[in-house]
């Protein structure tokens, strides 16, 4: 027996952080959708009972680190599962990006588990599950577009934005999420207007919701990271209606409505950013099938 499944990066449209809770967390607030840049997981029955991680990327690990496995692990221990697991995941989505992929793995390894051992789990059940694995985890199992409370984990779906085209670039440093949330000065920042937002993606208004991206954390990320910042003045230069980092970086993403502008964008941040995609929104959770 052998199920595929797709593993959509996440960008966050709206992120804003409240404060920090007694428990260390900080509780947030975020608007995430999904987009078509994805890794595929490939989820094959073993007789021995294992789980078994294969990943040709470096920077994956291929052992109980890899977000996958702990997912395989946590069903299998609650569903009582004596078999095994190959997952196969073919990593398209940047590591350590802003862009959810080990999260999104998870999630799909949760999903396509569900179906392979017959386990009836709901979603809800699922995204609670992968909650314990990571705070994107339980947003990834539903993919679409949603906001997202508390440390991450609570997840009302709301309307998707209307089907533009996002670049992506993501400059070749690695930002670690826990150095830029160490930085944050609640006292001194510039909060997203998250309702602002949630009526933007309600009245389907492009403009508006160009308007409104925000991310608290981008300030951070872009003073201490100059290429950072770099990058957005670029993306803004060859012409995106609207550019924002996403999660705590270093991935800079800008909105594109019209294709015929797509390639001129695409290319000129290709001359200096090695890792740059051009993609459609997805938003919708029925975009996962
Ligand atoms: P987020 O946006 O949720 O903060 P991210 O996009 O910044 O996540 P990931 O790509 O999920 O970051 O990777 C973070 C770290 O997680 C990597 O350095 C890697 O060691 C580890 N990791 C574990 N499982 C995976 C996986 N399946 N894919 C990628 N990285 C993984």
């Amino acid at each position: 027996m052998r199920v595929l499944e797709k593993a959509p990066a996440k960008i966050n449209l709206s992120l804003d952080v409240l404060h920090k809770r007694p428990d260390g967390y900080h509780e947030v607030q975020m608007i995430m959708t999904t987009i078509d840049l994805a890794d595929h997981l490939e989820l094959t029955e073993l007789e021995k009972d294992e789980i078994r991680i294969m990943s040709h990327n470096r920077f994956v690990p291929d052992d109980h680190r890899n977000l996958a496995y702990q997912a395989a692990k946590i069903l299998k221990e609650r569903c009582g599962i004596k078999k095994g697991v190959s997952i196969s995941i073919t990593k398209t989505i940047p590591v350590a990006a802003g862009l959810a992929g080990g999260s999104s793995d998870a999630a799909a390894a949760l999903r396509g588990l569900n179906r392979l051992w017959n386990l009836g789990l709901s979603m809800n059940e699922l995204a609670e599950i992968g909650a314990e694995i990571g705070s994107d985890v339980s947003f990834c199992v539903y993919g679409g577009t949603a906001i997202a409370t508390g440390r991450g984990e609570k997840i009302q779906l709301i309307s998707p934005p209307p089907h533009c085209w996002v670049i992506l670039a993501k400059p070749t440093i690695g930002v670690s999420t826990a150095e830029i949330y160490r930085h944050l000065d609640l006292k001194n920042v510039k909060h997203p207007n998250v309702d602002a937002m949630v009526k933007a993606l309600e009245n389907k208004s492009y403009e508006d919701i160009c308007d409104n991206l925000g991310n608290v954390l981008e300030d951070v990320t872009l003073s201490r990271y100059p290429e950072v910042a770099m990058l957005k003045e670029q993306m803004k230069r060859f012409g995106a209606d609207a550019v924002l980092m996403s999660g705590s970086g270093p991935t800079v993403f800008g909105f594109v409505q019209y294709e015929s502008k797509v390639s001129r964008i695409y290319n000129g941040l290709r001359g200096f950013c090695d890792q740059v995609f051009a993609v459609r929104m997805l938003g919708d959770c029925q975009d996962l099938d």
